[in-house]
């Protein structure tokens, strides 16, 4: 997802940023914040409005907080 810093640094526990979305697409993540790179902007800010006006793939919103 083009919202995420694209460092691909694993960081966040998952395989790059790609391995992050699904994550995130897969309720396997609670928290963007697990993203450190892009806590130091505002990127989790737009990523979680991204996501709370854009359903997932059963066609929820999701809605995780970025700290
Ligand atoms: S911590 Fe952030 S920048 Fe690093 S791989 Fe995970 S999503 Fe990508």
């Amino acid at each position: 997802m083009e919202l995420l810093p694209q460092v691909n640094c694993g960081a966040c526990g998952f395989p790059g940023c790609a391995g992050f979305t699904n994550g995130i697409l897969e309720g396997k993540v609670n928290t963007l914040g697990l993203c450190k790179p892009g806590s130091r902007g505002e990127g989790l800010v737009d990523l979680r409005e991204y996501l709370k006006n854009n359903p997932g793939p059963d066609g929820v919103a999701i809605d995780l907080p970025v700290k």
